[in-house]
């Protein structure tokens, strides 16, 4: 069966003291919760990783993840982090992908491929963003947008790399814009999605990939999102920064 995760990405938000509350009050917040419903995963800047894992190690229910890796294993590249370093930090997890990421930093699917075989070599599991623009919802091209990213950053990993994976299907002009995609629109996009992945890995691998949906995923639509049969959960950005708000998303799994 396919896990179910809500994940926060805090972007490049929240000084050291200020994470360590969050996640003190989260863990608080969601105590009464069977610590294996919802895979709780939390996303902080690079600078808080090792704190962040340390303080969940010992808390069943929760994971932690990077925001991003680079694309080589070492070297000279000042500045940069690796996946190597991530995992030794206590992280399990790493984003790759995120729009920002391609938009900002002119990250291609080439280029993501890489991150993601370098992640897999390292013992991080992706969390894989994909996602069309608003141009491309308008002109329906959405379908082919993501078939492509799917394509051309996934479909060269062996099945049993690829069962590793997870996926979050986040359509750029819903993410921190306060549109959210209809229940109508994500379950037919993560519909495709997986029936992409079944084509190419089969119904084994297709059924058990959580793929998730981004984009201002808030406390008043989550649960008719999570209710879809696709959705297995969401990658939380603006709403994963208050307790309140992120524990109410986790809970909607429970309700
Ligand atoms: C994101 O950045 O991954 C995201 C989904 O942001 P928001 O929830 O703020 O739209």
């Amino acid at each position: 069966m396919r896990k179910k995760i809500v994940a926060g990405n805090w972007k490049m938000n929240k000084s050291l003291s200020q994470g360590l509350q969050l996640i003190d009050e989260i863990i608080a917040a969601t105590s009464d919760l069977p610590s294996n419903s919802v895979l709780k995963i939390i996303a902080p800047p690079y600078t808080h990783l090792a704190s962040v894992s340390e303080k969940l190690k010992s808390v069943t229910g929760f994971a932690v993840a990077a925001q991003n890796c680079h694309h080589m294993p070492n070297g000279a590249f000042t500045g940069e982090v690796s996946a190597e370093m991530i995992k030794s930090t206590g992280a399990n997890y790493v984003i790759i992908g995120h729009s920002e990421r391609r938009q900002y930093f002119g990250e291609n699917d080439t280029l993501l491929a890489q991150k993601v075989n370098v992640a897999l070599a390292n013992n991080l599991i992706p969390i894989f963003c994909i996602g069309e623009n608003g141009d491309e919802r308008k002109t329906n091209q959405h379908l082919e947008v993501v078939k492509k990213q799917l394509k051309e950053a996934l479909f060269h990993l062996t099945p049993i790399d690829f069962s590793k994976l997870v996926i979050a299907y986040e359509p750029v002009w819903a993410i921190g814009t306060g549109v959210t995609a209809t229940s109508h629109q994500a379950q037919g996009m993560h519909n495709y999605i997986r029936s992409e992945i079944n084509k190419k890995y089969g119904k084994d691998i297709s059924e058990n990939t959580s793929i998730l949906y981004g984009g201002s995923c808030n406390p008043q639509n989550a649960q008719e999102l999570f209710a879809c049969l696709d959705v297995d959960g969401g990658l939380i950005g603006g709403a994963s920064l208050k307790t309140t708000d992120f524990v109410s998303i986790i809970n909607s799994f429970a309700n």
